[in-house]
């Protein structure tokens, strides 16, 4: 038995302090991952500090820049169903919407979403090495069962995947993660929000000790007219992608303005190379197009035996995902296109 202590938050200050006094002190708000890990033994918080009293964090609100501002307490349900995010981020609401359940996205919030842990078998069972979960303990997916593991920006020290949907569309969208901790607030962009294991696979994250995510804001280009996600998983709900695929294009007299691609399932991190998306640019949105595109992202992937597939899959999902996103109204939730 853990015991530990509860507090509820009154106000943001109060939260950051409250957390940042306790070595062991940790937020709470839907906790769809927390009291997993908790469950499995792999965390042990001395300190919960409840943050649902905050109601400054559950607004959507719009910012004056043309963009939208998501509180980080609003769930992803809430989110996903947002007028405002359906009309003009509906790339980020489909990609909400093909994670977890329905009951468990009435609970998560956007913060967490963006906090949550692999799904690294090795990681939840607390009796295996974990590099991640025990530094300097080993890895034992590199040589054993790693179908859902990384092809791309892995270490020698762990070749775990980042499971989150709704994050590979921030990352296509280039949001902004705002967060507030001890030494105030700051902003950080979401492709330096998460990082790469490296050396230091416990570090999922470039938040610092007792900071808490406020918002995440997304700028004013929304892809509204030609965007897809596509997520390929062993079954059609509730289970994580194998490869993913957000896609969001601006297209003029028939050829590509701007273009952004992100990967999930494949990385420690969502995954985009610019210069894959920028050889689309001036470009007829084509198969061969995207299968260019499609190189570039994968240049350098690498298969540990059972997940070899995904480095094809990833590329047929990449080119399809492209078209797909020439007609969004043609996506219907659920469907299966073949590849
Ligand atoms: Fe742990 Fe990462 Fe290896 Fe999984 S891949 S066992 S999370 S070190």
């Amino acid at each position: 038995m853990n015991n530990f202590n509860y507090t509820k938050a009154e106000s943001i200050d109060q939260a950051v302090s409250a957390v940042a006094t306790q070595s062991e002190g940790q937020f709470i708000a839907g906790g769809t991952n927390l009291i997993d890990l908790w469950k499995y033994d792999l965390t042990h918080p001395e300190m919960l500090v409840d943050l649902n009293g905050l109601s400054e964090l559950k607004a959507i609100s719009e910012l004056p820049d043309g963009g939208l501002r998501l509180g980080a307490l609003v769930s992803n349900n809430a989110t996903a169903y947002h007028p405002l995010v359906q009309e003009r981020y509906p790339l980020l609401s489909r990609t909400i919407l093909a994670g977890a359940t329905a009951q468990i996205r009435n609970s998560a919030t956007n913060g967490g979403n963006l906090l949550q842990r692999t799904r690294c078998y090795y990681f939840y069972d607390a009796a295996s090495p974990c590099n991640k979960r025990n530094p300097g303990s080993g890895c034992p997916a590199i040589t054993g069962h790693n179908r859902l593991h990384a092809i791309l920006g892995e270490s020698e020290h762990c070749i775990a995947v980042y499971p989150s949907d709704m994050s590979v569309a921030l990352a296509a969208l280039e949001a902004t993660v705002r967060v507030t901790g001890p030494e105030g607030a700051r902003e950080i962009p979401i492709a330096d929000f998460h990082r790469l294991p490296g050396a230091e696979p416990a570090r999922d994250n470039t938040l610092g000790a007792g900071e808490l995510i406020t918002s995440i804001d997304l700028p004013s280009t929304g892809f509204a007219d030609h965007h897809s996600y596509l997520k390929l998983r062993d079954r059609n709900s509730y289970a994580f992608a194998l490869v993913s695929v957000a896609t969001g294009l601006e297209i003029e007299g028939g050829r590509i303005r701007n273009a952004r691609i992100a990967l999930g399932g494949v990385a420690h991190k969502p995954w985009r190379v610019p210069a894959a998306e920028a050889i689309l640019v001036d470009k007829a949105p084509t198969p061969e197009a995207f299968a260019e595109a499609a190189d570039l992202l994968l240049a350098g992937a690498t298969g540990y035996g059972h997940n070899d597939f995904k480095i094809e899959l990833a590329r047929r999902a990449i080119i399809r995902n492209g078209m797909m996103a020439l007609d969004p109204s043609t996506q219907r939730p659920g469907a299966q296109p073949s590849l």
